[in-house]
């Protein structure tokens, strides 16, 4: 095979500036999809999973073009990216398997706070770049505007830029000729051993692990003996093809340059981790594996419980069948004297939690109560020792020292909210960093903050205070020590463990206030009084309570009606199953949920 006649490539673009829609097009232009497909609004190439063929779902990452341009014959491979900064350590793998990447920029949105991301991760992986202004159709584009935006707050040519409306159809064949024009051919050879990067994988229940891969040396067959170069385990290859866009076996493989998928009865994603390197075991295998692998570690944790402590060993099992398919999902059995048996997980970021979360309830028919999320504090014990904990009820009461994971969060807004996201982010513990006025309508803020504060609503808080012209993007930067300490919540007497915090020193007042009002509010009256406090050290730094109240629901009925009784006693029966009891007290379920919104 003629590497000059392959070319690899990627789209990236912050999210809603037309990625999929790009790609449906590039399939559509190149007879890789018919036509009549597209009609039906139907997106092909996205994040769902697709049925198939004989009910068989798939998870599409890299589709596999065939393109005639000036009677050659190009074979172009797309890969997807998973695109959101949860997942950024995938897209920068997927990125390594490409040699360029097609930055898709809204001309009415211009440039936001995801697009700079993927360029500087394209940067980072010497990707070729070229800027397609996408949604010129629409009468609000402002595609001079943009264009000096890529040129200022990117600093790309302006002038190498395709004009393109990806809805209409527009501009699409000079997207095509940029990529075999722009976009460098593949190198390496089939000669040398095999170093197969995988840049994603997914678990099929029919057919197990189904693994990405881009050759970057040798060659891929059916029966050869592979080996994962991380873990050192050893399989068979059962299978080896591409998607055309459905999964098409290649008898004879896979070569250096190519980009398709393997097989080799791997029970479980995690066994293959993406970002690692395949080659053959024994003679004829790479003796370094290809850069860059690192292992993903969870940034934000959570407790899951089911609501009906009856549901624990299915909620054990679909939590199995999600990590089955879900490598970076991390989790450990907990317990609490107040919620049951349940989980700890741990998840890249929030967004990750939620995908997580809504999957279970959904898919595996569960009805959840999380803890408010959590990171992973560094406890500096007495002797000296260091010990990380993400559970915050766990955290000793004599320590040393706690620290926590900072995070940089740089923002891109309209230079008119520049004072009000300030505001948000000092009132967030954030130190502005860096201010700079891109050109007329963009300025990019930059921060230091902790990461705690970033994952509790910070994202909609921005939405809401910029209106919607802001957007931003973070990534971790390091352990820093704080004047932190551990806040315990007492519901009548009982300390409740799940509402356990972390909070600034200087801070625990008024935190604890509102977590005293917040829970005084959402518990129901009782027979007896039930103070609520917040305690630091045993001391108390804030407190509420909730009067008593006689809570008779016959008195209503009048006379003998039996019937009428009992459905009203069924009713509070009922009630009283989205209650959790707190030692002598019903809370409600959703109590978690309510708080995690507070600030
Ligand atoms: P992605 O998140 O980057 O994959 O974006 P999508 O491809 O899903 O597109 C987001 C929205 O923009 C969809 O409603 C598309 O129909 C719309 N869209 C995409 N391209 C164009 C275009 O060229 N013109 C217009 N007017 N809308 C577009
Ligand atoms: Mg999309």
């Amino acid at each position: 095979l003629d590497l000059s006649k392959i070319r690899n490539f990627s789209i990236i673009a912050h999210v809603d500036h037309g990625k999929s829609t790009l790609a449906d097009q590039l399939m559509r232009f190149t007879n890789t999809v018919d036509a009549r497909r597209l009609e039906d609004g139907q997106q092909i190439l996205d994040d769902m999973d697709l049925e198939r063929e004989r009910g068989i779902t798939i998870k599409m990452r890299s589709v596999r073009m065939n393109y005639m341009n000036r009677n050659e014959n190009y074979q172009l491979n797309l890969i997807d990216t998973p695109g959101h900064v949860d997942f950024s350590y995938e897209v920068s793998r997927s990125l390594a398997a490409v040699e360029g990447a097609l930055l898709v920029i809204d001309a009415s949105q211009g440039v936001q706070a995801q697009t700079v991301a993927n360029v500087d991760l394209a940067i980072e992986n010497d990707l070729e770049i070229f800027t397609v202004l996408n949604k010129i159709d629409l009468p609000h584009a402002e595609t001079d505007k943009v264009l000096k935006e890529l040129e200022v707050v990117i600093g790309l040519d302006p002038k190498d830029a395709i004009l393109i409306s990806a809805k209409k159809g527009f501009g699409i064949d000079k997207v095509l000729e940029g990529v075999v024009d722009r976009i460098p051919h593949p190198t390496g050879s089939s000669r040398e051993p095999l170093k197969a990067l995988v840049f994603d994988s997914y678990y099929d229940v029919y057919k197990g692990v189904v693994v990405f891969v881009r050759l970057k040396g040798g060659r891929l067959r059916k029966g050869d003996k592979i080996q994962v170069m991380s873990s050192k385990s050893k399989y068979t290859v059962e299978e080896v093809g591409t998607f055309t866009p459905n999964m098409t076996k290649l008898d004879k493989g896979i070569s250096s340059g190519e980009v398709g998928y393997v097989m080799c009865g791997a029970k479980q994603i995690g066994d293959i981790p993406v970002g690692d390197t395949i080659t053959l075991s024994g003679e004829g295998g790479a003796a370094e594996p290809l850069p860059g692998y690192k292992k993903v570690k969870p940034m934000v944790f959570c407790g899951i419980f089911p609501i009906d402590g009856d549901d624990f060993k299915k909620l054990q099992t679909s939590v199995e069948k999600l990590k089955l398919n879900d490598a970076s999902l991390d989790y450990q059995v907990d317990s609490s004297s107040a919620l049951g048996m349940g989980f700890r997980c741990g998840f890249l970021g929030l967004l990750h939690m939620d995908i997580v979360i809504e999957r279970l309830e959904r898919e595996y028919d569960l009805s959840l109560l999380c803890t408010t999320p959590s990171v992973t504090y560094r406890v500096v014990q007495l002797d000296g020792s260091i010990e990380e904990l993400s559970n915050p009820s766990l955290i000793p009461k004599d320590l040393r020292e706690i620290q926590e994971p900072f995070v940089k969060v740089q923002v891109m807004l309209s230079p008119s909210k520049m004072g009000a996201v300030i505001d948000l982010f000092r009132s967030r513990r954030a130190t502005l960093l860096n201010t700079s006025h891109l050109s007329g309508e963009r300025a990019q803020l930059s921060f230091e903050m902790p990461l705690v504060e970033v994952i509790t609503d910070l994202h909609d808080s921005l939405k809401s205070v910029s209106r919607g012209y802001a957007s931003m993007d973070y990534q971790m930067s390091d352990y820093r020590p704080q004047a932190l300490v551990k806040m315990n919540i007492t519901v009548a007497e009982t300390e409740v463990g799940p509402l356990s915090t972390v909070v600034p020193r200087s801070d625990a007042h008024r935190r604890g206030k509102e977590l005293c009002g917040k829970l005084a509010e959402l518990i129901p009256r009782h027979q007896f009084k039930i103070s609520v406090q917040a305690k630091v050290g045993g001391k108390v730094v804030a407190s509420d309570h909730i009067n008593p109240f006689r809570k008779d629901v016959t008195s209503k009925c009048y006379g003998g009606d039996v019937t009428r009784k009992k459905k009203l006693l069924d009713k509070q029966k009922k009630g009283k199953k989205r209650m959790r009891q707190f030692g002598r007290v019903d809370v409600p379920n959703d109590v978690f949920r309510q708080i995690a919104k507070i600030k």
